[in-house]
């Protein structure tokens, strides 16, 4: 069951299900923002007169390839590879790139529409794209991986530039895969252009923080909405799903905050170690080994690996959802909000149903939406571009403030604005119309374009 949009809202959303035929995530994604921006067109009806939101929901341009490749026995694969240029309005295109098997149009371009919400919220001069391929990095070599990169950016570069398009890691991108793609661009350019990529290393133009930032600004929205309501992470009960980049971090950060993890998971199944997650076992096994999940159960003493197990039946007072796509249903939310959960904040893009944060409204939980909880590695991307600009390398300490200083600004910005359009405590309305306002200012004042 969705809501009912606004009258003046409908329209365009069936003109975007006539346009994006089959794209579901898609969808879901410009749904989730149509439900809540009706109020904003009674107080500033110029955005209707000016189109602004058909214009928003329309990628400015759509970028669709082939990606030949070999594998270490010399068969030929044939990959399809995607950039989708979402929105300039507020600066570059900016997103990341996911490499994953059910990656498709529908699903990039809900990511980069997602983006440029989400870049609008963190108050940086970044527009919204997203990218990526359904190549499955899983199992495969580091040559493997390495002629796959060189291949998809033999093509991507044309597009690429620090003022036009700057891509990142998402989704099986991590900084190997970053390391492959901009030596390829650098060698096809035959420039050094270090703010044509984020998610860099540290010794060539990366930014100390930006592999933790995510993760790391996910904890600190959930932190601002938990003193919002006069509690705090400290002593809570915290449970992460994903044990990629932003899961790791996320567990990290909260764990420094007091908080006790207790489960974590990968797209197999699930740890539970109620002694707490052994943080430094995770990172061997995921970052360095790049093994499963379940070798932490099988070294760590007392813990629990439970093949497709289903992280959201574990009773907890935080949920940070930091893997995919809707991966937290209506019954998930139902089960989380009965065992007492008080808190969720989203780490991962899209990673609860319509459904299930309608649950987690009706009860009352705070939640945090993706746009604006995981914005942290975005907002960290543009202070690494700001380095790369200023020939500058900032420590982690100065950036890890910088990182909270955005991420208690961003939440400010939800509450405010949930609060001044009549919807307090929704931090689904005041992500979405803060980010919307912002984009569409700029999108008006520069015409039609
Ligand atoms: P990683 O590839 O580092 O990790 C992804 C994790 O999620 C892995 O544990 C993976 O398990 C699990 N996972 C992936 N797909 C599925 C699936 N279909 N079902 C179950 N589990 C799955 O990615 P990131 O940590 O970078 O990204 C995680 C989420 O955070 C994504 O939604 C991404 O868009 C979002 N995000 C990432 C940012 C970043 O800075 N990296 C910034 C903002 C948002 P397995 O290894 O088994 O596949």
């Amino acid at each position: 069951m969705t809501a009912p949009l606004d009258e003046k809202l409908e329209p365009i959303y069936q003109d975007v299900l006539r346009r994006n035929p089959g794209e579901t995530e898609f969808h879901q994604a410009v749904r989730e923002v149509l439900e809540t921006l009706g109020p904003v067109l009674v107080k500033y009806p110029e955005f209707a007169e000016h189109k602004v939101i058909q214009r928003i929901c329309e990628p400015e341009r759509q970028i669709i390839f082939r990606v030949p490749w070999e594998d270490d026995k010399g068969e030929t694969h044939i990959n399809r590879a995607f950039r989708v240029e979402f929105n300039s309005a507020l600066g570059p295109y900016k997103g990341g790139l996911r490499f994953h098997p059910s990656v498709y149009l529908g699903i990039i371009k809900f990511l980069g529409f997602e983006q440029v919400f989400k870049n609008s919220l963190t108050g940086l001069p970044i527009g919204g794209g997203k990218g990526g391929s359904d190549f499955d990095p899983k199992g495969r070599s580091d040559s493997e991986i390495m002629r796959f990169c060189q291949s998809l950016m033999t093509e991507l570069y044309r597009h690429l530039g620090e003022y036009t398009d700057v891509p990142a890691g998402d989704i099986g991108v991590g900084q190997r895969e970053i390391g492959y793609l901009f030596g390829q661009y650098k060698r096809i350019t035959n420039r050094y252009e270090s703010a044509v990529f984020t998610g860099k290393g540290l010794d060539w133009g990366g930014s100390r923080a930006r592999r933790e930032a995510t993760g790391y600004g996910t904890v600190y929205f959930v932190h601002e909405m938990l003193k919002a309501r006069s509690e705090e992470l400290d002593g809570k009960t915290c449970i992460v799903s994903g044990s990629g980049n932003v899961a790791i971090y996320a567990m990290q950060k909260a764990m420094q905050l007091g908080a006790k993890v207790i489960a974590c998971s990968d797209s197999s199944g699930m740890v539970v170690d109620e002694k707490g997650i052994d943080l430094k076992l995770v990172r061997r096994i995921k970052e360095v080994e790049r093994r499963r999940i379940s070798v932490y159960a099988e070294e760590k003493k007392g813990a629990r690996y439970i093949e497709d197990g289903n992280i959201w039946t574990i009773p907890c007072d935080v949920a940070l959802p930091c893997a995919t796509q809707n991966e937290l249903t209506a019954k998930d939310a139902k089960k989380l909000v009965e065992q007492g959960c008080i808190a969720v904040a989203e780490g991962a893009n899209m990673p609860t149903t319509p459904e299930g944060i309608r649950i987690f409204k009706d009860a009352g939980i705070a939640f945090g939406p993706g746009k604006a909880a995981n914005a942290g590695g975005v907002a960290t991307s543009a202070l690494e571009m700001q380095q790369n600009a200023s020939r500058d390398s900032w420590t982690f300490e100065f950036t890890e403030k910088r990182l909270e200083e955005i991420m208690v600004n961003i939440h400010n910005d939800c509450f405010e604005t949930a609060d001044e359009f009549g919807e307090p405590d929704n931090y689904v309305v005041g992500a979405n119309i803060a980010g919307f306002l912002r984009v569409s200012r700029a999108m008006v004042a520069m015409g039609l374009i």
